[in-house]
């Protein structure tokens, strides 16, 4: 595929699958929770490159590259399935970087940086998803105005158990306020009274519930304004778009279903030729709307519908390669802990995180269509 990269851009992705290929063991892309040492330590080397803060401006330790090196990057690191981009580097080192005081910027930029520290994004609560500004975790000054106090749960918290943070979004104003009364907050997750409880997942990983009893915040550990989180997060969201479903996992896992097929002998079978080449339409449709995500970021402009109709493409496709591997494997592809079951439990996962597949369909109804809720 002609993606029209620069002589420079094309380089890079040369060094980046140099750089991977001592790294082929690691294999975190699917279910991180059984490989974080490993996925740290790739982590860690990518830092020693600076390639962590490859998009962060100059003057905060970055590379100063644009979207284009930060896809590149993530792509290839989605095809070899080592990892997915770290929320550290990318969600919180952004919103901290705009709306961070100098205090914090020198406090966490340079630990971000260079890999010591990692974040989980705690947004989600039980009654809070797709509307999360019904969420309902307090955060409230205490009497001497010293610190906050969180109380509250969280709920599906990637990650939770290994990371070393806790990325808070709570509730600082009043009950009813929605979106204008929610604040951010960093929390170790050391903290006491914070308690991390597992929730085993259907692909063998694992999500969290985090739970907060009267957890003490320094006032310090707050970004950006009180009550001010809301636009913060949907602009924290928005510069990841062009990472977040990167169209490599989709090639690689069509690759490996393509070879399976011509050591099994069925790639002269109409009824599989047929079926493959929908697949690889929806694969080479998924790699253009990455690309079109991608053209928005570098010109500017909003990536919102964008970045919903990638989603699902992106999410129903993997499910519909994973889904194709189990029809034609029959009986071997369904041992359970071989590849293909592994993947098609994973790929169930990925129409909700993020996003469901329904609230995706009604942005693009709404506003690329102008149908009205
Ligand atoms: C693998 C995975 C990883 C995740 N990681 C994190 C994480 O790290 N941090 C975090 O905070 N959260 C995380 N989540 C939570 C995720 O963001 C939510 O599960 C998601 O936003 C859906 O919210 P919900 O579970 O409350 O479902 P609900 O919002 O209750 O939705 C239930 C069903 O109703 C449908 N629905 C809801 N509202 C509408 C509507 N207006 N119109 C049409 N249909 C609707 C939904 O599509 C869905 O089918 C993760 C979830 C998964 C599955």
């Amino acid at each position: 595929m002609n993606t029209g990269f620069s002589a420079e851009e094309l380089a890079f992705q040369s060094e980046v699958r140099a750089f991977l290929r001592d790294y082929r063991n690691v294999d975190g892309f699917y279910c991180q929770g059984h490989q974080w040492p490993q996925v740290r330590a790739l982590f860690a080397a990518m830092a020693e490159k600076n390639w962590l803060a490859l998009s962060w401006p100059r003057e905060h330790g970055g590379l100063g590259k644009g979207p284009v090196f930060e896809y590149i990057l993530w792509n290839e690191v989605a095809y070899a399935r080592a990892a997915r981009n770290p929320l550290a580097a990318g969600i919180v080192a952004h919103t901290i970087i705009r709306h961070g005081t100098p205090a914090q910027q020198q406090t966490w930029l340079p630990r971000i940086r260079s890999g010591e520290v990692h974040f989980s994004l705690c947004y989600s609560e039980p009654e809070a998803g797709s509307d999360l500004a019904a969420l309902r975790l307090r955060a409230d000054r205490s009497r001497a105005g010293s610190h906050y106090v969180l109380n509250g749960q969280k709920c599906w918290q990637s990650y939770a158990q290994d990371m070393d943070y806790l990325w808070v979004l709570a509730r600082s104003g009043t009950q009813d306020s929605r979106g204008r009364g929610l604040s951010l907050f960093i929390c170790d997750k050391q903290t006491l009274g914070i308690t991390v409880s597992p929730l085993p997942t259907v692909d063998g990983d694992q999500l969290n519930e985090v739970f907060f009893d009267s957890v003490e915040i320094p006032l310090d550990q707050r970004i950006g304004e009180e009550n001010g989180a809301w636009p913060i997060v949907g602009e924290a969201l928005a510069d990841e778009r062009h990472i977040q479903f990167p169209p490599g996992r989709l090639r690689r896992d069509l690759e490996e279903l393509v070879a399976w097929l011509n050591s099994h002998d069925l790639g002269n079978d109409p009824v599989v030729r047929h079926r493959m080449a929908n697949l690889t339409a929806q694969v080479m449709e998924a790699e253009a709307l990455g690309l079109k995500v991608l053209e928005a970021m570098v010109r500017g402009r909003n990536a919102a519908v964008d970045a919903a109709m990638n989603k699902v493409i992106h999410t129903v496709t993997c499910q519909d390669i994973a889904r194709a591997v189990l029809d034609f494997g029959g009986p071997e592809a369904l041992v359970s802990g071989c590849r293909p079951e592994l993947i098609w439990r994973q790929s169930l996962t990925e129409t909700i995180g993020g996003g469901t597949t329904e609230i995706m369909r009604s942005m693009v109804a709404r506003q690329l269509l102008g149908l009205s809720a």
